[in-house]
């Protein structure tokens, strides 16, 4: 019974989050430079495209590869040509499928350290992929003169990591932003987490280093944290770059900080109850 209840808590960050959003298609376009969507509606895979391979960042869920393979034929890359996998961070939504994607395309899995054990792990239907690069917090990943930094911000999971990278446009560098994750998902405890006792101190360490973080291109996990969609459709319609929205970044890191302080404050009063 209690093995059931962990099991079920456990699982519950990950079924709280789904969406009908998470498996649907989305066109594939180009960002910026030579940053691409080649995601679901919701869950994101960005595709740095370099003279020497690609980039990947995120698989989604096994079920999404399909969509996720013809969003990058569709662009004219091959999805063959993946030389190295990075995650946001390790739930299903974003790395249940990189186990797959590294037998398929030979690319080298690269995670941050404390989110390797999670990665790694068979246990309450995690896929287990072998983790061929462990990097730490500042970590740069480099190919074909593109170059990612990995910053660890902690909280959502151990390891959670916002990537950075500069982008090319039009003889202007873009800085791009990829939140890992600044949400609470359902039954988190910020207050008494026995298996996370430095949760609440990690979000706070993580809106640190978010609101430090230069962003001209706010990008994020999941479509949702940037207005994927209405972002796409004023972007066909000849708008300047909608991407660029470094207020929108800013008004939103502001927004989850808010919310989380909230929480916390609220789960002080009530030691025990995990987030609504
Ligand atoms: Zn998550």
């Amino acid at each position: 019974m209690r093995s059931l209840f962990l099991l079920l808590l456990s699982a519950a960050p990950v079924l709280a989050q789904q969406n009908p959003d998470f498996h649907r298609e989305f066109p594939p376009f180009k960002i910026a430079g030579n940053l691409y969507w080649v995601g679901t509606a919701d869950l994101s895979v960005y595709l740095i495209n370099t003279p020497q391979g690609n980039i990947l960042i995120n698989s989604d869920f096994p079920e999404d590869l399909p969509l996720i393979k013809k969003n990058i034929e569709k662009l004219g890359f091959k999805y063959g040509d993946t030389k190295i996998i990075l995650a946001s961070h390790a739930h299903n939504d974003h790395d249940a499928a990189v186990g797959i994607m590294k037998k398929e395309t030979g690319g080298r899995l690269m995670i941050m350290d404390a989110d390797v054990p999670q990665t790694e792990s068979t246990a309450q239907g995690r896929p287990g992929a072998k983790v061929d690069r462990v990097l730490h917090d500042g970590d740069t990943v480099e190919l074909g003169g593109s170059k990612l930094t990995a910053h660890l911000t902690p909280g959502h999971t151990k390891g959670c990591t916002t990537w950075t990278m500069q982008v090319d446009e039009a003889g202007r560098k873009l800085n791009a932003v990829i939140i890992g994750s600044a949400n609470i998902n359902r039954g988190t405890l910020l207050v008494d987490n026995k298996n996370y006792p430095q949760i609440a101190n990690d979000y706070v360490k993580t809106f640190k280093v978010l609101k430090s973080l230069p962003a001209d291109l706010f990008l994020g996990a999941h479509g949702n944290y940037f207005g994927l969609k209405a972002k796409y459709d004023k972007m066909k319609s000849g708008a300047p770059n909608p991407f660029i929205d470094a207020s929108g970044y800013k008004a939103y890191v502001e927004e989850r900080e808010q919310n989380f302080m909230k929480e916390w404050e609220r789960q002080k009063k009530n030691p025990g109850s995990g987030a609504p």
